[in-house]
């Protein structure tokens, strides 16, 4: 009798796992992050308004991108809410967006009184310039570009088609830190490029964003939305010129935001070397492809998606949990259209529908089928949550693992 360990045997039919530790976990903040936290704590004051730290990050953060203003928020929905209200669009006005995305894109545009729009995808999972052109209407005020995954969306074709119709062209870098395309950075092709420090994103402070632009009074709207509407001089008494909220960080993000700015490069080098190394793998295995990169674009790969073409997705990723791979089977699941209630089923304000329901506006309806290329792709679509402080054998196991699973369902 023979006792040779079948390699190819699927570990969800009891054959050995490609890999039984655990991927490392990611360790974003350092010792310059907590020794500035701990002074601005000491120092007894940790408002960023006007704080020394804040103020020192806004500062770094246009340099490093060349903008004239960096505006710092609390997260990247209140970026993107930030930079929709600069715009000051009127009620029913139309915003065109893209069909996968964080429902942190959509939600502003709804609280401005806005109604979203959905532009399908091209082949790099940007959105398609041709099919947002079309959606243009006299209504339409901006265009939230989102640069899913870290692969750009076509913004040099579409900053054409924004200037030419006279609307904005908004960037949603969330995905997307210190991204090039050609020679720029993603989020300095727009008015505004907005950004998000969530957590998972490539600079972090737990949950913060910010807004960069060259437009002094697109900056300024910026300042006093987050600020309360307030147009703040000294002491004194107050004028609040516009609506606001309350969107501003603490000295505490910015202590960790920091020293993020001088590596965030690095870790996009990273997470571009991790996902080299498994597009290499994946390149020789059928049932399977990889993302491909916008024409001009090194994608910063805020995740390591991939795409199941010949299987159910969820089956493929249960057999990859087995081998020690966890995934995210869809990303977000349906389309933000469909997985939006307040979209879905104008679950807005108080069961008005407002702002889908405007009388000026034409009915709204976002149906199964309104982005056919976005759908699609959703449904082949899978999400390894790679960061940068996974190993070349981490990638090497994954791109393994995915091998071997199609390997095996071919049979
Ligand atoms: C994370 C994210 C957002 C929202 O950012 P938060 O900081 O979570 O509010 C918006 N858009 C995209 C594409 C994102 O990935």
């Amino acid at each position: 009798m023979t006792s040779t360990v079948d390699e190819s045997r699927l570990a969800v039919d009891g054959g050995a796992p490609v890999r039984t530790e655990p991927f490392p976990a990611r360790q974003p903040f350092s010792e310059e992050g907590v020794a500035l936290a701990a002074e601005a704590i000491r120092s007894g004051s940790l408002s960023g308004s006007n704080g020394r730290l804040t103020t020192r990050f806004e500062r770094e953060v246009a340099d490093l991108y060349g903008a004239r203003h960096a505006v710092a928020v609390s997260s990247g929905t209140a970026s993107i809410h930030t930079a929709l209200a600069a715009l000051d669009p009127a009620p029913g006005s139309e915003v065109i967006s893209a069909p996968i995305t964080d429902a942190g894109s959509i939600a502003p545009v709804l609280f401005q009184g806005c109604v979203p729009v959905f532009a399908d995808l091209d082949a790099h999972l940007g959105m398609d310039p041709d099919s947002v052109e079309r959606l243009i209407t006299p209504r339409t005020v901006a265009i939230v570009a989102v640069h899913l995954f870290g692969n750009a969306t076509d913004v040099r074709r579409l900053r054409e088609i924004a200037d030419r119709h006279g609307i904005a062209l908004l960037e949603d870098c969330s995905q997307a830190h210190v991204t090039r395309l050609e020679e720029t950075y993603l989020g300095r092709y727009g008015h505004i490029g907005m950004f998000s420090m969530q957590q998972s994103k490539h600079m972090t402070t737990g949950d913060g964003g910010f807004a960069i632009t060259d437009d002094d009074a697109l900056a300024d709207g910026m300042r006093r939305f987050r600020d309360k509407g307030w147009a703040r001089q000294g002491f004194g008494p107050r004028s609040y010129p516009s609506l606001g909220l309350n969107y501003r960080i603490t000295e505490l993000q910015a202590a960790v935001a920091i020293p993020q700015l001088s590596i965030v490069a690095s870790v996009v080098e990273r997470r571009q070397r991790f996902a080299a190394v498994v597009d290499a793998v994946l390149a020789s295995v059928p049932g399977v492809s990889t993302m491909t990169a916008q024409p001009g674009c090194a994608p910063s790969y805020w995740c390591y998606p991939f795409f199941v073409d010949d299987w159910p997705v969820d089956r493929f990723c249960e057999a990859l949990a087995a081998e020690g791979v966890p995934t995210q089977p869809g990303y977000i699941g349906e389309a933000i259209y469909s997985c939006m209630a307040p979209l879905r089923d104008r679950a807005t304000f108080g069961g008005s529908g407002y702002p889908l329901t405007e009388p000026a506006h034409p009915p709204v309806a976002y149906p199964a089928g309104l982005c056919p290329v976005a759908e699609d792709a959703l449904r082949r679509l899978v999400v390894f949550w790679a960061h940068e402080d996974m190993t070349e054998q981490d990638a090497r196991d994954v791109g393994a693992a995915i091998a071997k699973v199609a390997t095996a369902f071919r049979g």
